[in-house]
């Protein structure tokens, strides 16, 4: 019997796994695909996780590319450039390589690794879980499930599934900048969403997401003209679709003896889909709470959502403010995006100095002062 079974091994599962084995936790992760493996993704990280380590290992050898530069386009024009002044600059991961040697980091740190290995089924009894697989069935105090935006396991434990996003990758091989590489930003190409294109060692990774309404976007020829802004041949380019569970406002985060977290959890930022931090945050915090319970606390797993719900109580605002963004992404490209504090706000977001909370009034304020004729 496993203090704890993890069922999926992204970011969140391998960041639960790895704070529950340095606290002395038996714990078993399984996962349905072969390791390393892909998932659509445009790797970019904030440097801030490091700490949540306690800088116990080096992220270096899995970051791909680490950028300061920062552009940003309306309908391809208007184009604003500057540069993140945070202490680090943002890293840019692999996620079939990062999403391994965070498995490895939670490896060495004891746990037990099972991939190839689809859950089928999960039922609680006599105080603990039993988990079905295809070839055998485990045990285990605790559950969590870290399965991601189109796994089963929330379903299973009784939870509402949050609508879901369509969003998509565009990966393509090609000559690269090398000074001027850049985190680039799309507004307008892109109906009630934007797009983004970074730098990879082997060309580009280019992302798109709609975060209102529910038009079905032509990725393929909004990509092929984003590609071709860029220089590259979108006929070498590989489209891979993957839908987001964004935040939705707080809810319940467990159940008897389970906890979801990252995108299982819907803890994906609203307004830039961002969900390797909050993953790796949730999982960080999920493991405080699975391991005071397993030491007997009571409520222990209720101060898991708590936890979880002050971080959605901050992210509320991102909310807000990607509901009247991107209604009227023109106005907000010139009164919001165009501003020159705005790389400043972005990188002290990233880097953890400030809070939407700390600016979302003034956003809002000023799109909805920009509908005014004659106001920017
Ligand atoms: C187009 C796009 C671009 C994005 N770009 C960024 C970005 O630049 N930066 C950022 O921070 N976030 C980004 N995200 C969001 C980010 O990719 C996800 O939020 C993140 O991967 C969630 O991590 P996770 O660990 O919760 O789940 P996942 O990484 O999805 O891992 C879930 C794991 O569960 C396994 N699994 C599923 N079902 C089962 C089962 N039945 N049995 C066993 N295993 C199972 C899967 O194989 C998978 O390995 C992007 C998302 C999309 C769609």
């Amino acid at each position: 019997m496993f203090d704890c079974i993890i069922v999926g091994a992204g970011p969140a599962g391998s960041s639960t796994a790895y704070h529950l084995a340095q606290k002395g936790c038996s714990v078993l992760v399984l996962d349905k695909s072969s390791f390393p493996r892909y998932k659509s993704c445009t790797g970019a990280l904030s440097p801030l996780v490091a700490q949540w380590f306690d800088f116990d290992f080096d992220f270096d050898p899995a970051i791909d590319r680490k950028l300061r530069r920062i552009r940003y386009t309306w309908k391809l024009g208007d184009e604003i450039a500057s540069e993140l002044q945070t202490q680090d600059p943002i890293w840019i991961v692999k996620r079939d390589w990062f999403d391994a040697f965070m498995v490895q980091q939670a490896i060495a740190q004891g746990i037990t690794f099972q991939d190839n290995t689809t859950v089928t089924g999960v039922d609680f009894s006599n105080s603990h879980w039993t988990v079905r697989t295809p070839q055998e069935t485990f045990q285990s105090h605790y559950l969590v499930a870290a399965d991601g935006a189109e796994g089963p396991l929330a379903e299973w434990l009784g939870f509402s599934t949050p609508k879901l996003r369509q969003g998509a990758v565009f990966q393509i091989p090609t000559e690269l900048p090398g000074e001027d590489a850049a985190l680039n930003f799309e507004f307008g190409l892109l109906k009630n969403g934007c797009l983004w294109c970074f730098p990879q060692s082997q060309g580009y990774i280019m992302g798109g997401i709609t975060f209102l309404g529910r038009n079905q976007p032509d990725y393929n020829s909004i990509f092929a003209t984003y590609a071709n802004s860029f220089g590259a041949d979108s006929q070498l380019g590989q489209i891979y679709r993957h839908p987001l569970k964004l935040w939705d406002g707080n809810r319940a985060l467990h159940t008897q003896q389970a906890v979801l977290v990252g995108e299982a959890g819907a803890i994906v930022d609203p307004l830039s889909a961002e969900g390797l931090r909050p993953g790796m945050y949730s999982g960080m915090k999920a493991a405080e709470a699975i391991h005071a319970a397993l030491q007997g606390e009571a409520d222990a797993l209720a101060s898991y959502t708590a936890a979880m719900h002050e971080w959605g109580n901050n992210i509320q605002w991102a909310q807000r403010i990607a509901s009247v963004f991107f209604r009227v992404p023109g106005i907000g490209y010139r009164v919001g995006i165009k501003r020159p504090t705005m790389t400043t706000r972005m990188g002290q977001l990233l880097a953890g100095e400030i809070q939407y909370s700390d600016i979302a009034n003034r956003v809002l304020k000023r799109l909805s002062t920009g509908f005014l004729p004659g106001r920017s």
